[in-house]
């Protein structure tokens, strides 16, 4: 928020993708492997290719797993649900319409909870990705080929309220919603293949109205938003919005409204640019797809998809704030996946029992201040190597510090050597910090020390 305008408040609301990781396709047989095919249009057949008479049989493993999200996003669950057919033309949709849900989508009215405040989820509804278009050169002419291995590949969207209102609410949210994902099982997220795809809808509204908007009709959002589009990453998300909510405001204080536009993110200006202009709203013509009967869903399936819902990261945070101390600006680094949390679990137990401070311990393992490998080392070694660090760090930060680069001033002789390749120099180095210190500390770890202290002042 500090790089914003205090007069000015942005309104985002977040749409994202996420294609599922089933074996199969979404209406067909055809292996679900967009990413590792040998070759583009590996996996194809009639029915992923559009061709006519092909009938789509819906993936009970896609809605189970699109379900399983709604549920761990606090949702309602629709357990009367269908699919529509929503009409474009493009060359990567063979069929002319992509199977999707229009009015009655599986979930809807989730919650993700971020440290600048709740996000309301509107809808999670699922979907078939499009083929993938590749622009070549090839014999100098300029040609789109096209891959139908991502063709019918089932995708998820996660459609938010216009509830985040900063750069870094909208980052955050978005790294929730991965970690959620990946909890669950059901998706890699793969953001650089396209496995996860990030859009945001920005405007900027001023401040003495945007408490209001937030409970409030849609009629009061502001009467135009720029959609910024194609993002594959949760960097380029952030400098993105700050971007365009800046050029917004440079608008709107001349007077006039933003364009209602598409817009792109280019990391190389950091800035975003026009992708297309929109200048009517586009009508889909949906209409529930004949071929596909409705969805129901029982009450005992509903209760079987629940019950396959693992602890979710703050539920794990809670119970590990409540039992070790753990402060939650770790989470990222803990939760990442089930497989992290249940290693940094058993950490946690074995810190306990050496009367370990998890906290501090965690802070350092954070910031690299001891040279262990998360996941690799041992729980011994690592617990061994964080009791000396803690032990270290009883001879005040200060006076180490104070010490070390009085040796340094000291001992350009050794420090060149050291520079020079002379690991020996290092072991004198070492040996002239103990003796002036006068304490014991951890020869490894000061060992180190000096060496970054080296690397910082060279
Ligand atoms: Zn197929």
């Amino acid at each position: 928020m500090n790089t914003v305008s205090q007069s000015w408040t942005p309104i985002i609301g977040m749409e994202i993708h996420v294609e599922l990781k089933t074996a199969s396709k979404m209406f067909c047989a055809c292996a679900n492997d967009p990413f590792h095919a040998e070759k583009p249009n590996t996996y194809t057949c009639p029915v992923c290719l559009g061709l006519p008479g092909a009938l789509p049989v819906a993936n009970k493993k896609a809605i189970e797993y699109t379900i399983k999200l709604g549920l761990a996003l606090g949702c309602r669950i629709n357990q009367f649900s269908k699919f529509d057919r929503k009409h474009y033309f493009y060359p990567d949709l063979p069929k002319g319409y992509q199977i999707s849900q229009y009015d009655i989508p599986f979930c809807v009215n989730g919650v993700v909870h971020t440290s600048e405040g709740d996000v309301r989820i509107r809808r999670v509804h699922l979907e078939e990705d499009t083929g993938k278009l590749m622009h070549q050169t090839v014999h100098g002419d300029e040609i789109t080929l096209i891959d139908f291995n991502r063709s019918g590949v089932p995708l998820v969207e996660i459609v938010t309220e216009p509830d985040i209102h900063s750069a870094t609410q909208a980052k955050e949210y978005c790294k929730k919603l991965r970690q959620i994902v990946r909890y669950l099982g059901i998706s890699e997220c793969d953001m650089e293949q396209g496995g996860m795809r990030l859009e945001a809808n920005i405007s900027v509204k001023k401040a003495a109205h945007a408490k209001r908007l937030t409970q409030s009709a849609d009629d009061e959002l502001p009467n135009y938003k720029v959609e910024l589009k194609n993002i594959n990453s949760f960097r380029f998300l952030e400098r993105g919005i700050v971007y365009d909510i800046k050029r917004q405001i440079a608008i709107l204080e001349q007077g006039e409204t933003p364009v209602q536009e598409t817009r792109g993110y280019s990391a190389q200006n950091d800035a975003t640019f026009t992708q297309r202009v929109k200048e009517t709203a586009e009508d889909y013509r949906y209409f529930p797809d004949p071929d596909i009967p409705p969805i129901a869903i029982d009450d005992a399936w509903l209760a079987a998809i629940a019950q396959d819902i693992p602890e979710l990261p703050d539920a794990v945070f809670a119970r590990w704030r409540d039992a070790y101390g753990v402060k939650p600006d770790y989470s990222e680094l803990l939760c990442e996946t089930p497989e992290h949390a249940a290693w940094f679990e058993e950490l946690f137990a074995e810190l306990a029992q050496r009367a370990l401070p998890a906290d501090a311990c965690m802070s350092a393992l954070a910031n690299k201040r001891i040279a262990v490998r998360v996941f690799e080392d041992s729980y011994e070694a690592i617990c061994d190597a964080l009791g000396r660090m803690l032990h270290a760090e009883e001879i005040p930060e200060e006076e180490l510090s104070r010490v070390l680069r009085a040796v340094l001033a000291e001992q350009p002789k050794a420090v060149a050597e050291y520079r020079s390749g002379k690991e020996q120099a290092l072991q004198f180095l070492v040996g002239q910090v103990l003796k002036k210190l006068g304490k014991k500390i951890n020869v490894a770890d000061l060992a180190s020390r000096i060496k970054q202290e080296l690397k910082e002042t060279s």
